[in-house]
């Protein structure tokens, strides 16, 4: 579904290397739309991980942009953008990336929280998430005591409680049997088709197959 007004999300002749280190994009162009799932695919080390947060604005790239509903964002100051980004992006990171410190519970209100949505409104979805997902058990446990397969599932939740225009999941069924990974490939369908621009970092086959796209680096 790629339409011809600005895009949702789109990567402008982008270029990235980290210092020291090789260039990992050169010129590198791509649009996200609402209401699709994209794969982003490649070897291991391409890139693939720093593009995501490139495009989700915790990294600036060395030349081009990213433009967010047209606007470019390059220039726009370090605050504007993590507003912008708390209030436009749910991520799923690779490692989950949970704070130890908090409960499961707390990590998933995080962003809802920073944007000061309602805090017991923001709980009771959490827990309706962590539900069905298959992990609200563990809501008052700390991050060290689940596995790696729940810490992604939790790391999902966390990322759609905020019901973002903008999914970026990095390898989000990584840890899961399949049974798990298809409840998680639903999710992110669904959220494409409450108007969300989805792209998916991964290696699964089966996942890729699944999308509506898919974007090799
Ligand atoms: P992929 O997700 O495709 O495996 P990554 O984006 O994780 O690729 O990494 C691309 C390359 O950049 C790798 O060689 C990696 O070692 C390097 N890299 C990743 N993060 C950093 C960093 N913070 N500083 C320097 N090099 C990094």
């Amino acid at each position: 579904m790629t339409g011809s007004g600005p895009g949702l999300l789109r990567a402008d002749a982008l270029s990235f290397r980290y210092q020291p280190g090789t260039p990992l994009l050169e010129g590198w162009s791509a649009r996200f739309d609402a209401g699709e799932v994209v794969a982003v695919t490649g070897p291991s080390g391409r890139g693939k991980s720093t593009l995501l947060y490139l495009l989700g604005l915790m990294l600036r790239p060395v030349s081009g942009e990213v433009l967010l509903d047209g606007e470019a964002m390059h220039a726009r100051p370090d605050r504007e953008r993590a507003a912008r980004r708390a209030a436009t992006f749910g991520f799923v990171f690779q490692d989950a990336a949970l704070d130890s410190s908090r409960t499961v519970l707390d990590n998933v209100l995080e962003t809802t929280l920073y944007r000061g949505d309602d805090r017991r409104e923001s709980a009771r979805r959490a827990h309706a998430l962590l539900e069905r997902f298959g992990v609200a058990l563990r809501a008052e446990a700390r991050p060290g005591q689940v596995s790696g397969g729940q810490a992604q599932r939790i790391a999902l939740c966390r990322a759609l409680l905020g019901d973002p225009r903008i999914l970026l999941a990095d390898e989000p069924t990584g840890n899961l049997d399949p049974a798990s990974a298809d409840v998680v490939l639903e999710a992110l369908h669904e959220q494409a088709h409450r108007g969300a621009a989805v792209v998916v970092v991964t290696h699964d086959p089966a996942l890729v197959a699944r999308c509506d796209r898919e974007l090799v680096l």
